[in-house]
């Protein structure tokens, strides 16, 4: 039993594909489906040669999906190319453009046969299911209450901008933030007080960092941190009074704490030029004990030696 070329025919031009044959000597369209006029408003017979496909093409996806169709066309090689297809309306469709390369009886390439898809609502699906892996991601990396950079993301870029003061010999700062009296605060206040003076400690700290690599984190329960790039010791001391600064303009009642009536916060600051040997949480640990220094000799105050 055969197929006559009518059944064929109405096969060919009723599926959703759009096939299309190119005579490969010629560079021109044999055949194009019907189709393609209600998907991409352009009529068959305005598909002369290769040029037409090529200009109907977005231009970031036209290079390479052109010099890549002819050069598998070239070698012989089925293959197929996702782009986005021009309509005559001014928009774009995605397309995948699956390719046949047909051979003549000695082998040579005669001409090119293929369909056309319509994967617009695929590229959409795909295209929402990046955006929402980026929230995701974004999501994991960020502290529920605050809004601030959690502790993983601190770990991560304080490891990247280690590696990168060291390589460039250039110092890196940190500071690292307490709340004073915090469990006062929330014994008085009540949790809820609590959570909501956190994200203003949060803002008035992360907005006293100002340069573009500047980083600023929740670290832990009521402990923030600062890493500052490309910063020494003298610097990375302004900023630290800049924040005390930000603090103290909050005007945060704290009717509970021992110094006063306003809530303050403890700083610990380091700067170092990591040399090959040193430990990046050797350096941590030495900023940690001079908050804890800072606690010891009254709170709402800066330490940035050790001694
Ligand atoms: P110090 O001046 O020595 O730092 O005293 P402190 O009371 O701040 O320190 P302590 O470590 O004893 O208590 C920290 C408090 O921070 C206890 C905890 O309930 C509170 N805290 C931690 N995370 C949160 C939070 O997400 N929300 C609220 N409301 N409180 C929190
Ligand atoms: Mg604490
Ligand atoms: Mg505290």
């Amino acid at each position: 039993m055969e197929l006559d070329s009518a059944v064929y025919r109405t096969l060919l031009e009723s599926t959703r594909a759009i096939p299309w044959k190119i005579d490969w000597a010629t560079a021109r369209f044999a055949y194009i489906g019907p189709q393609i006029e209600s998907l991409l408003g352009w009529t068959p017979a305005s598909w002369a040669s290769v040029d037409d496909w090529a200009a109907r093409m977005h231009p970031d996806d036209r290079a390479w999906v052109v010099d890549y169709c002819v050069s598998q066309s070239k070698a012989g090689v089925d293959h197929e190319a996702d782009y986005r297809a021009l309509t005559a309306s001014g928009e774009y469709v995605w397309i995948r453009d699956v390719v046949h390369v047909v051979r003549d009886a000695a082998g040579e390439v005669e001409a090119l046969v293929g369909f056309m898809f319509d994967i617009s609502e695929r590229k959409k699906a795909e295209e929402k299911l990046l955006g929402l892996q980026k929230e995701l991601e974004d999501f994991s990396f960020r502290d529920g209450l605050t809004g601030a950079a959690n502790r993983r993301k601190f770990d991560a870029v304080f490891h990247d901008e280690w590696n990168e003061a060291r390589r460039h010999v250039q110092p890196i700062a940190l500071i690292m933030f307490d709340i004073d009296y915090f469990k006062q605060y929330n014994d008085h206040y009540g949790h809820v007080q609590g959570d909501e003076a956190l994200k203003r400690v949060g803002r008035a700290l992360a907005s006293a960092a100002n340069r573009p690599r500047d980083f600023f984190a929740r670290y832990g329960g009521e402990e923030f941190v600062l890493v500052l790039p490309a910063t020494d010791g003298a610097a990375a001391m302004r900023v630290a009074e800049r924040c005390r600064q930000a603090i103290f303009k909050e005007q945060i009642a704290h009717a509970a704490s021992p110094l006063g009536q306003l809530l303050t916060v403890s700083q610990g600051v380091g700067a170092v030029i990591p040399a090959a040997h040193d430990d990046p949480l050797t350096f941590i640990d030495t900023v940690d004990r001079r908050l804890y220094l800072a606690k010891q000799r009254g709170r709402d105050r800066i330490v940035q030696a050790s001694a």
